[in-house]
């Protein structure tokens, strides 16, 4: 719930900082209910700045895939801090961590490590134009790859030239995947795809086998490279690459969000016949090698091999979801929920202006349950079974509520 000191908070950053909060972390398109700072986080849940508790369906966006917080995770982090972070060269755990995700990961033969998601898909293009000698790009209409000129949305601030050289076709549609690949000419340096189709505000849908079959026949026909981008879906999905499981395997991949479990690290992935491309282009960054969230993520990946956080998250989710349409029924609601259930997209039926949609959600964030109104939500395993039972009985009430 918005407090006075939330409130007061919000008013100060508006002085100092350009549009108060901005991007996706903003709070400004949804109900007035949704507190815009948090004072900290542990396990599934958030506390805001007057100390009131949230079961958190956001997990800062994905990267809290394990729990906020994680004692081992965050143990690793501080031991390597005390050891040495930013450094003038890297340390040895960038090795360690590299050759572990090549272990892990099918099809991954070397990792280029940087900051955030779009560190990763800015090198995934750069490095399939240089791999082709080719610029144009093929990529889905309303696809995220992040906020660099080259996939701003928008236009405010982004030149005429910034966006050059992309073709966009309908994801999961062959034919338009077709149509945009003929049209590229002899020019095609990449499809970029998302594991499956997580837009804003529109239905979720999971990859059409055949679709993405094409997707890797295509760049085998005309040489260009396949970049799936796992930065939001990754490890959500599989332990692996997301598309392994259909027999597709990518030439690169871009990973970001729960690779430390919430510290600050990305990666492009790559196979070898890509390698030397990615050797040559420039890529860097002051905090790019930075020791501690590597540490993190070394930890982060044995735990997602070593437990069950997959199986577990999946199974709460099922769950949920299933509890939410019997919920709904029983109040005379249709709700949409889409997507994988661990990555939910929830809406109502009839509402295009997600009217319903923002007045429940509203109504459970005031409950200490933070869903999200027109973005998908992550699971994280910290998650229980009593924390949904609860996620439940405040949904219950939240759909009496606007009811009512
Ligand atoms: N790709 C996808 C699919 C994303 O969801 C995001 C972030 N939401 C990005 C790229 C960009 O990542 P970042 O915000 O870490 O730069």
């Amino acid at each position: 719930m918005t407090t006075a000191s939330d409130r007061s908070l919000k008013d100060r950053a508006a002085e100092v900082m350009p549009g108060g909060v901005y991007g996706h972390l903003s709070t400004g398109r949804m109900s007035p209910n949704y507190p815009q700072f948090f004072a900290r986080a542990k396990g599934a849940h958030l506390w805001d700045v007057e100390g009131r508790k949230y079961l958190d369906f956001m997990c800062a966006f994905g990267p809290n895939l394990l729990g906020y917080g994680h004692d081992e995770v965050n143990a690793a982090y501080v031991d390597q801090l005390a050891l040495g972070d930013v450094m003038t060269g890297p340390s040895p755990v960038a090795v360690e961590l590299a050759e572990t995700f090549v272990d892990m990961v099918d099809g991954v033969d070397w990792v280029l490590f940087c900051k955030n998601g779009n560190d990763a898909t800015t090198a995934a293009l750069m490095t399939a134009r240089k791999h082709t000698g080719k610029a144009t790009i093929v990529r889905a209409i309303g696809a995220y790859h992040g906020s660099a000129p080259w996939c701003a949305l928008g236009d405010a601030g982004v030149g005429p030239h910034d966006q050059a050289d992309q073709i966009f076709h309908r994801y999961n549609d062959v034919e338009d995947l077709e149509r945009a690949v003929k049209q590229a000419g002899g020019d095609l340096a990449a499809i970029f795809v998302s594991p499956i189709k997580h837009d804003i505000i529109i239905d979720q849908e999971l990859p059409d086998p055949a679709y993405a079959k094409r997707a890797r026949e295509l760049c085998d026909e005309t040489g260009a490279l396949l970049v799936v981008d796992n930065v939001r879906a990754g490890f959500r999905l599989t332990r692996g690459c997301s598309w392994t499981a259909m027999g597709v395997t990518p030439d690169l991949s871009s990973w970001g969000k729960s690779l430390a479990n919430g510290h600050a690290l990305s990666a492009l992935t790559g196979a070898n016949a890509a390698k030397t491309a990615a050797s040559q282009i420039f890529v860097t960054g002051s905090f790019w090698f930075a020791a501690a969230p590597m540490a993190a993520a070394l930890v982060t990946l044995r735990i997602l091999r070593e437990t069950d956080y997959l199986e577990h998250t999946i199974r709460l989710a099922e769950k949920l979801r299933t509890g939410l349409h019997a919920a709904a029924q029983n109040h005379g609601f249709g709700l949409r929920q889409t997507g994988p259930a661990q990555i939910p997209l929830v809406t109502f039926e009839d509402d295009p202006e997600l009217k319903m949609t923002q007045a429940w959600t509203g109504a459970l964030v005031q409950k200490g349950v933070y869903f999200h109104p027109y973005h998908n939500m992550f699971f994280c395993a910290a998650m229980t079974d009593g924390d949904i039972d609860h996620a439940l009985v405040q949904a219950d009430a939240a759909f009496a509520e606007i009811k009512a």
